[in-house]
């Protein structure tokens, strides 16, 4: 049995929101097999550790009805996106573009990624509009300030993002 199209959605999943969700349902009517690649990202300061981030994904795309039969695993990396790309016999990434704003940075990421490996494909997906103006950057921030979070993150996100900030040591923040 073949694998099939093997795509890679990479990010810091900081938390996951309801925007990655929305891309993550958009990749699984593109590939066969859909790995969420959890980067450490040590560098971003994450309020979750990388344990923590994958299990929370893990968490909501068992939740996702998945009657197509795409396959999604989640896997945590710390290497090279293509190194794991390549790993995992992945030909496409997936990345969610917001706006504008997004274009450069990724417009870069993918020219670069094309350099390392040409037989990779980057695809930008966009979410529906209601999802995306989200960034999990803004819903640490609303969530800091007191701000309700229910519209912009999955029911457990939300409560593990206001226990996680109310004390902040409690899980043993780790830097990965
Ligand atoms: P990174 O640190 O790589 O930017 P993120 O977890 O912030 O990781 O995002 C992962 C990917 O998901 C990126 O391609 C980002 O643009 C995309 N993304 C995040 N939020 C949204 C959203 N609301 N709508 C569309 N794409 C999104």
């Amino acid at each position: 049995m073949t694998n099939g199209r093997v795509g890679v959605y990479p990010g810091t999943f900081d938390p996951v929101t309801n925007g990655h969700m929305d891309i993550i349902d958009r990749a699984t009517r593109i590939v066969d097999q859909l790995v969420i690649g959890v980067a450490v990202n040590a560098g971003k300061g994450p309020l979750f550790s990388l344990d923590e981030r994958v299990e929370m994904l893990e968490e909501e795309v068992s939740r996702l009805r998945n009657g197509d039969g795409t396959r999604i695993r989640v896997r945590p990396f710390s290497n090279l996106l293509m190194h794991f790309v390549e790993e995992v016999g992945a030909t496409i990434i997936l990345r969610g573009l917001r706006a504008v704003s997004d274009f450069e940075y990724e417009f870069q990421m993918a020219a670069m990624n094309t350099r390392l490996n040409n037989g990779v494909e980057t695809v930008f997906l966009m979410a529906s509009e209601n999802h995306q103006f989200i960034a999990s950057r803004f819903v640490k921030e609303v969530a800091r300030l007191g701000g309700d979070i229910a519209s912009f993150v999955p029911g457990s996100v939300k409560a593990r993002t206001v226990r996680r900030l109310a004390d902040p040591d409690a899980a043993g923040r780790t830097w990965d």
